[in-house]
């Protein structure tokens, strides 16, 4: 019976590093993130990511990162909980940590298969294309719903420099089919135009 405890306590505190870990997620983009304001290290890294599209930081530097979380995070879990269940939610959450960057990658570099993966790029480049303020979950957009920033995306406009390559038909350089119902390109002229027009719908409106 004692086994069958140990084993229910471990997967209940891995479940509760998952979901730590969905916070974090949340906390690091939204605040760190975008309202750093490219002040600190992660900030001008996220900034980058989102001006040239498909950079990211450095391998290295992200699993440094990760083992330091790791490894500051396992002893004092196991202070506070114990051993067992110390090493199983720092587990949860190293898992859900290391799914994130695997998956953020992904919806940049591949193409969307099934529910999850389109629902997750709609929702990952409606922040990158429409409005970087909302959307900052990656993995579930639970955290948004609970600080109001979770919107549901319609037809995305990605800019033709920034567009991810799985997204374009190499035959017509415009979006694949399978994803026109989900995405359009803008191009250099009609951003030109969109810029003009707000330049003068601000100088009139100050007139
Ligand atoms: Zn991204
Ligand atoms: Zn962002």
């Amino acid at each position: 019976m004692d086994a069958v405890w140990m084993v229910l306590g471990a997967l209940s505190a891995a479940a509760g590093g998952a979901f730590g870990w969905t916070f974090t997620e949340y906390a690091l983009h939204n605040w760190a993130g975008h309202k750093g304001k490219g002040r600190n290290r992660f900030s001008k890294d996220h900034l980058r990511h989102h001006s040239k599209g498909d950079w990211f930081a450095p391998s290295q530097d992200k699993a440094k990162l990760a083992a330091m979380v790791a490894g500051t995070m396992l002893p004092v879990a196991m202070l506070a909980m114990g051993w067992l269940l110390g090493a199983a939610f720092t587990t949860g959450f190293m898992a859900c940590y290391i799914g994130y960057e695997v998956l953020h990658r992904r919806l940049h570099t591949h193409p969307p298969k099934g529910r999850f993966g389109r629902w997750a790029r709609k929702n990952h480049f409606h922040h990158h294309f429409c409005d970087p303020q909302v959307n900052h979950g990656v993995t579930t957009p639970i955290w948004d719903r609970v600080f109001g920033t979770h919107v549901t995306p319609q037809i995305i406009p990605v800019p033709e420099r920034l567009a991810m390559v799985w997204l374009l038909d190499p035959a017509t350089g415009d979006v694949h089919k399978d994803y026109s119902h989900d995405y359009r390109l803008v191009t250099r002229e009609e951003r030109r135009q969109q810029a003009r027009r707000k330049k003068i719908s601000a100088a009139l409106a100050t007139a």
